[in-house]
């Protein structure tokens, strides 16, 4: 293996003429020098390269309770978007297990700084505060639940957090909707206006009931007076960019050309997606729906491409297709690859960790809140 010299802070630029193969060596002499105070995690949409060296696989919410559940993990490695690394810090670092570590911290490292999201970028805090002032002037915000999807950044957890509201994942929207309307009778959800829409119209909920606030849209987000006063979700306007690209012509196609082919999607795809949709579901349920099917069984699934095409290269005795004509990749997921995940750790290693996420204590605090109401969420 060639060695480049390097000198602590390392800079990037090096590891970018390195092969895969010599990234590939000098990352796992990396989790060999650090054993179980290191946790790569890799979220399903990553690229299979850096999947190959991640220690846990799963969903952004899954990844941060695995990680945080780990006691001798002193290091993550977060391969996903700045959203769930900031998750990760919240958990990994709340009162109890820093207690349990007498302080001592886990330090979270996103390998690429500019891994956000572009779904949670939709909702600044900012707007998101201003968008609740201006409804305070036409309904009572004392009798609306602020839901947060967990794709978001953690100052709008603690906004949830602060004003009776509470965290959601696309597993469990359904309870926790039914969780806000024991308490209040309107719900503000951001930010995936689609993962709201779809999940209130399966509790009965009316589009006509469900403004869409757009914080672009001037006064009210866009609506009148009486479209606030006769909501029942107030739904804000952001999605998914990989998402929101399937569409019914694309449902349709697939099941004209491949006769008893199912369709798969995720909650975040357009209503007129997971209207017609045989299964929608959470990440982890495509993934358990395809382990679960018989052989031969036909899909057409609507999510990031990298997952679509593992869950192929996994289940050969199904036919899995990728369902939209068009490559949808998650752009921002796709940055974290092989050179900047050696280029963390190895900085990590020499003592002079790089993109450190670490959320400030008053957020990590009403964060925290939100997302232990969402545990107690059954
Ligand atoms: S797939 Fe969509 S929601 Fe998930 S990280 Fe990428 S942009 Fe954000």
């Amino acid at each position: 293996m060639s060695l480049v010299t390097l000198q602590p802070n390392f800079p990037l630029a090096p590891y970018k003429s390195l092969s895969n193969d010599e990234l590939s060596a000098r990352i796992d002499a990396v989790r060999r020098d650090f054993g179980k105070r290191l946790l790569i995690l890799g979220h399903h949409y990553q690229q299979d390269e850096v999947i190959a060296h991640a220690d846990l696989t799963g969903d952004s919410y899954q990844l941060s309770q695995m990680a945080a559940a780990q006691t001798e993990c002193r290091n993550i490695a977060f391969c996903g978007v700045h959203f769930m690394a900031e998750t990760a810090d919240i958990l990994a670092n709340r009162p109890e297990k820093l207690a349990e570590r007498a302080g001592e911290r886990v330090t979270v490292v996103l390998p690429d700084m500019a891994a956000g999201c572009s779904m949670a970028d939709m909702a600044a805090i900012e707007q998101v505060e201003a968008a609740w002032a201006e409804l305070g002037e036409v309904i009572d915000t004392n009798d609306v639940t602020p839901v947060t999807y967990i794709n978001s950044a953690a100052s709008l957890k603690a906004f949830c957090g602060r004003h009776g509201g509470i965290v959601c994942t696309s597993s469990n929207a359904k309870a926790v909707l039914e969780w806000a309307f024991a308490r209040t009778s309107r719900v503000l959800f951001f930010p995936d206006q689609h993962l709201g829409r779809n999940t209130a119209l399966k509790m009965g909920i009316t589009n006509a009931q469900m403004p869409v606030l757009d914080p672009f849209g001037g006064d009210l987000g866009g609506n009148s007076e009486a479209d606030i006063q006769n909501s029942k979700v107030i739904l804000w306007k952001g999605h998914c960019s990989v998402h929101q690209m399937f569409t019914k012509a694309h449902v349709e196609m697939f099941r004209k050309q491949h006769p008893g082919i199912k369709i798969l999607v995720h909650p975040e795809c357009p209503q007129e997606v997971n209207d017609i949709a045989d299964v929608s579901g959470s990440t982890s349920k495509i993934i358990k729906t395809v382990q679960e099917a018989a052989p031969g069984t036909k899909w057409a699934i609507g999510t990031e491409l990298h997952l679509v095409n593992r869950l192929k290269q996994q289940h050969p005795e199904q036919e899995i297709h990728f369902l939209s004509p068009v490559v949808c990749m998650c752009a921002t997921m796709y940055r974290i690859d092989l050179a900047h995940l050696c280029w963390s750790l190895e900085n990590l290693q020499a003592g002079t960790p790089v993109n450190v996420i670490e959320v400030n204590e008053d957020v990590t605090r009403w964060s925290l809140v939100a997302l232990e109401r969402m545990l107690e969420v059954k």
